[in-house]
């Protein structure tokens, strides 16, 4: 079985989780760099990477995913990204916010509401979107959990946050892992790899050494810390897409060598 849809909608592409679609009171999806009107690295669906593309480009491109939803872009949220774990609560007052050219949370990489019609936005180019879903509670919430992100572990902060503030059981909890760099394309120094085995010393079974090189599976650890949080084993999905293997497909930060256009992670509920 595979595990993401492809969809075609006029020029624009995007994938979605099949264990998310049966939900009549969600929309999600991710989009794909197919769609947009940007041009160069940033061809052509782009929804950030502002040094690299116009203004004009990027707003464009929001209206266009704003058609594929039904919705305005005073509909839409998102935020100034930067690696953090910080979750922001956003309500509807909070649309518009981040869509050029208005202000932008900042320093926040997780978004999370229960208010309907209000589409909340991440921004991805090889780090991994988490979507979370409470069905029973209605909660939805999106994670920007790079490498650091995931050392830091945004997505058990996640799961906590929708406990405590919208009183979410974790075994209701569905998360879904979309497009991200894969295994063998997560190259890191060992450093790096030292920080995640003193974080966790489970985390060894999630990596390999080549040379000089380790290679972490995020996406293992990702559902190791989801799991440790309560969530059921079958609630957690991957896409098993890697951005760096399907550049026809999706920007790659690590592919591009960092000339590469943002694509959005959007779920909202209806
Ligand atoms: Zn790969």
């Amino acid at each position: 079985m595979k595990n993401y849809h492809l969809h075609q909608n006029g020029n624009c592409q995007y994938v979605t989780f099949p264990q998310m679609e049966g939900y009549r009171s969600l929309k999600h999806l991710f989009t794909t760099r197919l769609g947009g009107v940007s041009e160069g690295c940033c061809s052509s669906w782009n929804f950030g990477a502002k040094s690299l593309d116009k203004d004009e480009n990027i707003i464009r491109n929001y209206e266009i995913l704003a058609d594929v939803l039904g919705i305005g872009t005073d509909q839409m949220v998102t935020s100034a990204q930067t690696h953090t774990t910080n979750i922001r609560v956003v309500t509807v007052e909070d649309g518009g916010t981040g869509i050029l050219p208005n202000p932008s949370f900042q320093d926040v990489d997780g978004l999370v509401t229960d208010e309907k019609n209000l589409a909340i936005i991440t921004g991805h180019a090889d780090c991994n979107p988490v979507y979370f879903y409470d069905p029973e509670k209605q909660v939805i919430g999106l994670a920007h959990s790079g490498w650091k992100g995931t050392l830091g572990g945004i997505s058990e902060k996640m799961v906590a946050l929708m406990r405590e503030r919208y009183g979410c059981r974790p075994a209701d909890i569905l998360a879904g892992m979309g497009p991200a760099l894969c295994q063998d394309c997560f190259e890191v120094d060992r450093d790096v790899a030292d920080m995640f085995f003193g974080r966790n010393e489970a985390y060894r079974q999630f990596a390999y050494e080549k040379g000089i090189k380790t290679y972490i599976d995020l996406k293992q650890i990702i559902r190791y810390d989801l799991t440790a949080a309560g969530l059921a084993d079958d609630h957690i999905f991957d896409m098993g897409l890697c951005t760096k293997e399907n550049m026809d497909l999706f920007f790659s930060h690590r592919g591009q060598q960092g000339k590469r256009g943002i694509m959005a992670a959007v779920m909202m509920l209806v």
